[in-house]
């Protein structure tokens, strides 16, 4: 997975396309992420106590992680991501400003 919790993103198609959020889970086995305010569905929650009632609550739900692209901290721009191998260690290397991050 290229991108990362914690990442800033913009979705590229469907519903919610041209928004920025907060990535805030990765679900790499499902190629999935979860974004802040992104993909909202409404669910019931059941009350938890006898005589509460249930509630209906807005969650992010994982969408694709192909409907996103990540959004370089450096430039803010839409990026892809390239990697940079020093010393061993690999890094992410934003492809339109050639910064690390
Ligand atoms: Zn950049």
């Amino acid at each position: 997975m290229r991108i990362k919790k914690g990442d800033q993103i913009q979705v590229i198609a469907g519903k919610y396309k041209g928004k920025k959020g907060k990535v805030t889970r990765v679900l790499p086995a499902l190629g999935k992420i979860v974004v802040d305010k992104i993909n909202m569905v409404k669910k019931h929650s059941k009350p938890k106590r006898e005589g509460e009632k249930g509630q209906i609550v807005e969650i992010a739900a994982p969408f694709d992680v192909s409907n996103a692209m990540i959004v370089c901290p450096n430039c803010d721009k839409m990026t892809r991501v390239g990697y940079a191998v020093k010393d061993g260690d690999k890094s992410r290397v934003c492809k339109k400003c050639n910064k690390e991050f």
